[in-house]
């Protein structure tokens, strides 16, 4: 355990809303796991701080705690683990990677794990049995190292799908800096060195309303990218994010208080009626949204991508999930750059279906310019 005997920041400014309703629902911190460099920074004390109270056990590295990720037992505790635990850990490989698809560039996120429990997320493939949300207290660091990587790019010179005029650097590869930003001011560090970046634009997806980033002024450079799938699916796979009509309803006060507002129409999940369902959620984007949202708004399509060992991990805490996502008749292996084993719709399967929902845009939401379909 650590022993504070120094003073530390204020965590609780007045735009952070740790008390809503929607907060409570999502964190209730009993524990943190804390590597002694990380604990004890100005972004860590500042965390600490806000849980008063809370144990905090020493760590040596965020990346593999055997009572947290190898613990096979925490797979059945899998959204409490989420709730009520917390990692503070100090990011030490700075690096930006090129992308080309969802942004030009993935920066080095500032958080890794998430309070939410998606599930065909991606993030808890290699963590084993626990996803809980890890803080990176470095982010004087992270911000600089992204400042650094925007200068030596200069203009963006040519157009690409990504966006226009800037290079659009996604920040949140690896969490939700919607639900970070109930418990830190990473996520409004990097809005605001965006803020003076006129060459770049920060880009993350979201499945969760807060307020709070309404005040957070991006000026333009900040997309946002609501994530959308048809109610029913949401109802079943998104486990603990913001209903689907609540982000799509939101859409315009973030566009209104700065940000550009896209959509990230993800996974597409193929299943029995999926392209009635998706016809219904374009139908009502277009019956809602008003026109200056429309104007500026851009999708992207991401069919469902799945893996051996999360299936594995969904069997034990969410296995209703596993009937529509594992469907080994119409998905096959590709291992992914990183050796995962990875399961996908076969190709004939998938280009089908981007076919098809990129007709269901066209005649449901025809001013929805899609970047990009993969
Ligand atoms: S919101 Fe994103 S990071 Fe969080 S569980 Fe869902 S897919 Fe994973």
């Amino acid at each position: 355990m650590f022993d504070w005997e120094d003073t530390v920041p204020p965590v609780h400014d007045d735009r952070r809303s740790y008390d809503s309703p929607a907060a409570r629902r999502l964190l209730d911190i009993r524990a943190v796991y804390a590597e002694p460099a990380a604990a004890a920074s100005p972004r860590g004390r500042q965390i600490l701080a806000g849980l008063p109270g809370v144990p905090v056990t020493e760590v040596s590295s965020h990346w593999r705690i055997p009572s947290l990720h190898g613990n096979d037992g925490n797979v059945a505790r899998w959204t409490r683990v989420k709730t009520e635990t917390l990692v503070l850990g100090v990011k030490r490989t700075l690096a930006t990677r090129p992308n080309g698809r969802s942004a030009d560039w993935i920066a080095p996120g500032a958080s890794n794990g998430c309070a939410m429990a998606c599930a065909y997320c991606y993030v808890p493939r290699r963590k084993g049995y626990a996803n809980p949300i890890t803080l990176f207290t470095n982010i004087e660091a992270i911000v600089e190292h992204v400042r650094r990587h925007v200068r030596a790019q200069g203009p963006k010179r040519e157009p690409n799908q990504c966006d226009p005029h800037a290079w659009v650097y996604d920040i949140g590869e690896n969490g939700d800096c919607s639900v970070d930003d109930l418990l830190c001011d990473n996520t409004a560090d990097l809005v605001a060195a965006f803020r003076s970046l006129p060459t770049a634009k920060a880009s993350f997806a979201t499945k969760f309303v807060n307020p709070a980033l309404l005040d957070l002024d991006p000026r333009g450079r900040t997309r946002i990218r609501f994530s959308l799938m048809p109610a029913d699916d949401s109802k079943l796979l998104d486990i603990r994010t913001s209903p689907v009509a609540e982000r799509i309803a939101a859409a315009a006060d973030f566009h209104d208080a700065g940000y550009e507002v896209h959509f990230n129409l993800s996974p597409v999940v193929l299943r029995q009626g999926w392209q009635r369902d998706w016809a219904e959620l374009l139908g009502h984007l277009d019956d809602v949204l008003p026109a200056r949202v429309k104007q500026q708004a851009a999708a992207e399509i991401i069919m469902l991508t799945h893996n051996q060992a999360l299936h594995e991990v969904n069997l034990g805490w969410h296995p209703r999930a596993e009937d529509v996502l594992w469907q080994p008749e119409a998905q096959e292996n590709k291992r992914s750059q990183n050796g995962a084993v990875n399961v996908r719709y076969t190709p004939g399967v998938k280009s089908g279906a981007i076919d098809r929902l990129t007709g269901i845009i066209a005649s449901r939401a025809p001013w929805l310019r899609v970047r990009y379909a993969f």
